[in-house]
């Protein structure tokens, strides 16, 4: 496992006020004493009692400066889990961002660190956008560019035979493109460019790395994304896996809602399981997948989801957990659904068969709209500063930690930061 860095005296004593701040997570931190909670991992604890909050770095989401940057604030925030794309150097991100936030708060809890991977090319989080800027028109206005919510597509109009040349505009031409580590899949450029330009190119992670990954002490649990349209590639890969699935402490399962075929599906994931006998399983309820960051109407699907799923009596054991289309709105779109935290359906008094120390949704993830809140502060350093260490700008760093608390704040219970 990587070393805690260690920050200079100077650079330490100027987070007081994040200190300040983050110590109200710390503070807001349930007693363990429900149950048998003490005989779970925290994190497991937050599943058990629905306030587990997950940030996702993204799948596909490579760029590891902004992966160190998100980790460290929704670690002081008190995110229970981080995930992100399946990459060695991206881990690493994630656990320097971790480390560089405990040296600040040595109180905070560790997060879990989860690794995504698919068992199908069509798993829309697995794939990137492609154009040559040499094929498009010089005079287009780039709605590409502008559409982008992870500012992967960089263009810059150049003059053809130099700045001075007087040339016919139409014979400028556009260069940049998209930026590979950015770009996490979201497919809003493909159907935003008029000229049709931009193509898919889709791929699956590598079992064999995703193995080895899995053996790290420093990666917790596992994410397997899946389409719901058959077992056969989850088999596979399942098998590919082998023994090392049983290095990891929770092993998640992320689909969509494919209807009234959905409970059958996941029985028969389920049962491909049973060789993971060593942690926790959880199922991910992808409801409208990255669109978190595009309004409040996005969450419905997920919480719609949700709602479904529980109330069904031969649904899988395991945890649920929203995800897709999650935002600010997420909490109170569960708290009208009867569903925030709650052990019993609504307008019922039995838990089924999950007992009563279960909440029927262990939690949320944020992806989209969690990046989008602290990426509105890494814009305001200025670029001369550096942006690849939000640390070193304590100010920044306490606006992006209470842009995050406002958002983790509502399922863990904690009061909002004052702004
Ligand atoms: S697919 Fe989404 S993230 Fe990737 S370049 Fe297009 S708009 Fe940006
Ligand atoms: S919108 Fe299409 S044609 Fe225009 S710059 Fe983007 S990729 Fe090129």
């Amino acid at each position: 496992m990587a070393v805690a860095p260690v920050l200079p005296p100077t650079l330490l004593a100027s987070h007081a006020a994040v200190r300040a701040v983050a110590s109200r997570v710390a503070a807001s931190r349930p007693i363990r004493v429900a149950g048998d909670d003490h005989l779970h991992p925290p994190q497991v604890a937050s599943l058990r009692r629905g306030d587990w909050v997950k940030l996702i770095c993204g799948a596909s989401f490579e760029d590891a400066a902004d992966v160190r940057n998100l980790s460290l604030v929704y670690t002081l925030a008190g995110v229970d889990c981080i995930d992100c794309a399946a990459d060695a150097s991206v881990v690493g991100a994630v656990n320097e961002g971790i480390d560089v936030a405990a040296s600040i708060v040595p109180t905070v809890q560790r997060p879990w660190v989860m690794v995504s991977v698919n068992d199908d090319c069509r798993d829309l989080h697995f794939r990137k956008a492609e154009f040559d800027p040499e094929d498009c028109p010089p005079n287009c206005s780039k709605p590409c560019e502008k559409v982008c919510p992870a500012d992967a597509i960089s263009l810059k109009r150049v003059v053809v035979g130099g700045e001075h040349a007087h040339s016919d505009p139409l014979s400028d031409k556009l260069e940049g493109g998209v930026i590979m580590q950015r770009c996490y899949g979201c497919g809003r450029c493909l159907s935003v460019c008029p000229y049709d330009r931009i193509s898919a190119m889709s791929y699956i992670r590598d079992p064999t790395m995703t193995a080895e990954l899995l053996k790290r002490s420093d990666v917790d649990a596992i994410e397997i994304h899946t389409t719901g349209k058959g077992t056969d590639m989850f088999s596979i890969l399942w098998s590919s896996l082998g023994e090392s699935i049983n290095s990891v402490k929770l092993v998640a399962v992320s689909l969509p809602n494919a209807g009234e075929s959905t409970i059958d599906f996941m029985n028969a994931i389920h049962t491909i399981m049973q060789s993971y006998r060593e942690g926790y399983n959880l199922w991910q309820l992808d409801g409208r997948p990255m669109s978190g960051d595009i309004g409040r109407g996005a969450t419905r699907e997920t919480v719609s989801f949700a709602v479904d799923l529980t109330s069904m009596s031969d649904r899988p054991q395991g945890f649920y957990q929203l995800a897709g289309g999650t935002n600010l709105y997420t909490v109170d779109s569960l708290k009208n659904a009867g569903l925030f935290k709650a052990t019993t359906l609504p307008g019922t008094t039995t838990t089924e068969k999950f007992g009563s120390q279960q909440a029927l949704i262990g939690g949320i993830a944020y992806g989209g709209y969690a990046r989008k809140i602290i990426g509105r502060i890494l814009r305001k350093i200025p670029v001369q500063l550096g942006r690849m260490r939000i640390e070193d700008h304590p100010g920044y760093l306490l606006e992006a930690l209470q842009e995050a608390m406002s958002l983790v704040g509502p399922v863990k219970g904690y009061p909002s930061p004052p702004k």
